[in-house]
């Protein structure tokens, strides 16, 4: 796969998925810039084998005004986004009357407003190109539901009908727009959720074990490269009519 004079902006690509997607980028020979909080110089220099010197902004996605800065900054320094990964998320696990009102939000406006800010944002450079990918990585929560996630699901589940929508709206032209929807994927967010069940008194290996056989067939994770390559085909030629897919990668979790 050779992406040399194309350019790519990964949303929270400082850690996990959106790291793994940037690599996969950077390796094809793309320029990339990350995005993200957390240890940025860390995912910076994980980037350093690659030709190009990533950039980096810091945008903080809950808010509108540091996006549209954000996509100011991409389009001056990347010379145009080609490719635009909306990828990053947060999560909180608690039944809907206790689920704090301000996480609702933060999730709300990270897993969703963000997506619709940033493709709004980057669509008529793309339009004017007649060449674009916006890749939205939603989740199996935006095809099937779990308990105490009710904003994550909600806002995944939005992710999917807004990938619809934008695929339908640019159905005529060299864009497209697809969603992933991984399972389990062994990042942060869900360490968080090992971590929750080893205070629980699950031994570390239980807690991924145990975490994996609820929902996961395979009983094994799905890694940060396996989803930057499955980005890589949908930057391809080969993938110019995959439009407004939700691509389920997840050892079987949604075959149930
Ligand atoms: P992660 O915690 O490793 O990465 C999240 C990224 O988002 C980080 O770079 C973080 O700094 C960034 N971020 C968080 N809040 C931000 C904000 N306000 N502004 C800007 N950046 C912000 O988690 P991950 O598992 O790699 O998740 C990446 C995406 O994949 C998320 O959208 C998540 O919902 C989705 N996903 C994850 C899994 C999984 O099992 N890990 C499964 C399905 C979907």
């Amino acid at each position: 796969m050779n992406l040399r004079g194309k350019s790519a902006l990964v949303t929270g690509s400082t850690s996990g998925i959106g790291l793994g997607i940037a690599q996969a980028l950077a390796r094809a020979g793309a320029k990339v810039m990350l995005n993200g909080f957390g240890d940025v110089e860390l995912a910076l220099q994980s980037m350093d084998r690659y030709e190009h010197t990533p950039g980096y902004h810091p945008a903080d996605l809950r808010d509108p005004a540091q996006i549209e800065a954000m996509m100011r900054h991409a389009a001056q320094e990347l010379s145009g986004v080609d490719i635009l990964v909306n990828n990053a998320g947060i999560q909180h696990v608690s039944p809907v009357e206790s689920f704090p009102v301000e996480r609702w939000d933060a999730i709300m406006a990270i897993n969703l407003s963000s997506v619709f800010h940033a493709t709004r944002l980057a669509l008529p450079a793309m339009r004017a190109r007649n060449w674009g990918r916006i890749i939205n990585i939603a989740s199996v929560h935006g095809l099937v539901a779990s308990r105490d996630k009710s904003a994550y699901v909600a806002a995944k589940h939005g992710v999917v009908g807004f990938t619809k929508t934008v695929a339908l709206e640019t159905a005529q032209t060299g864009v497209t727009c697809n969603a992933l929807c991984p399972g389990w994927v062994l990042t942060p967010l869900v360490q968080q959720q090992i971590d929750a069940r080893i205070a629980g008194g699950a031994s570390p290996e239980e807690a991924q074990e145990g975490l994996l056989k609820e929902k996961q067939p395979s009983g094994e994770f799905v890694t940060p490269r396996q989803l930057g390559e499955l980005v890589l085909f949908l930057c391809s030629e080969a993938a110019a009519q995959v439009r407004g897919a939700a691509w389920n990668v997840d050892g079987g979790w949604v075959a149930q």
